[in-house]
């Protein structure tokens, strides 16, 4: 059993899931005037959406988890709350995922509140209804299972991440030397995943991990050079 468990979504699913959605929103009967997407992980879902719906209105809004720091408590944020007027429109937010819901909840509160569309429905490719706090109006795939889905469009900045959390979690890389081949057997183990289903983002990862003095590579063998 994997430690933490890892699906790789593929382009190719990425554009199914994104269609099934699409099909979802116009079978309701809902045709949104304008497709606002929830940055960074909603862009390509809602690119994709406008083009299954025919709308050529995209918006974004940045909703992310900020750690504070002196407090080490998560919350969400809007990056830049800039304000537009949508009276008189049909809007549709498009996100990948729903975990939590705080970063989802938040934009659509400020977009109802501030931007004010006549109608405003939550679109998104995934939900976890096992533990989000929102259920959006349209969804492709329910999970329950707590999974982390590892989207292409993210897959050079998880990677780096994967590999640093084995540095500094696994009992067998705490404080220790790797060589790429043990590094990539823990992370089968870790993750459940074969870094090979990675491609170039492996050697990639491992070596801009370097290049930003996150990890140390001393004949042929990687360390933790500090918190990365
Ligand atoms: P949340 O506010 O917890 O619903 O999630 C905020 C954002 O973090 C999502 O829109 C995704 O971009 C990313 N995210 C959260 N959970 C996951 C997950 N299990 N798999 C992949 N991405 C995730």
């Amino acid at each position: 059993m994997a430690k933490v468990p890892v699906k790789i979504v593929s382009w190719e699913e990425i554009v199914e899931w994104s269609k099934g959605l699409a099909e979802r929103i116009r079978g309701d009967g809902f045709q949104p005037d304008v497709v606002i997407a929830v940055s960074r992980g909603g862009f390509v879902p809602a690119r994709l959406i406008c083009d299954f719906l025919d709308v050529t209105n995209l918006l974004s809004i940045q909703s992310q988890h900020w750690v504070e720091a002196a407090r080490m408590a998560e919350k969400a944020i809007l990056r830049f709350p800039y304000r537009v007027d949508l009276s008189g429109m049909r809007a549709i937010l498009v996100d990948d995922i729903v975990d939590t819901g705080d970063t989802l909840q938040l934009a659509r509160d400020f977009v109802v509140r501030e931007w004010r569309p006549s109608e405003l429905k939550v679109a998104a490719l995934q939900w976890i209804s096992s533990v989000a706090k929102i259920r959006p109006d349209y969804y492709y795939l329910e999970v329950r299972d707590w999974t982390w889905f590892q989207y292409p469009w993210t897959r050079l900045e998880d990677t780096m991440q994967f590999i640093v959390r084995i540095f500094r979690e696994d009992e067998r890389a705490r404080g220790r030397s790797l060589s790429e081949d043990e590094i990539a057997w823990l992370f089968r183990e870790f993750y459940g995943v074969d870094p090979r289903q990675l491609g170039l983002y492996w050697g990639l990862a491992l070596k801009r991990l370097v290049e930003k003095g996150i990890l140390r590579l001393e004949d042929g063998r990687y360390y933790l050079a500090k918190a990365g």
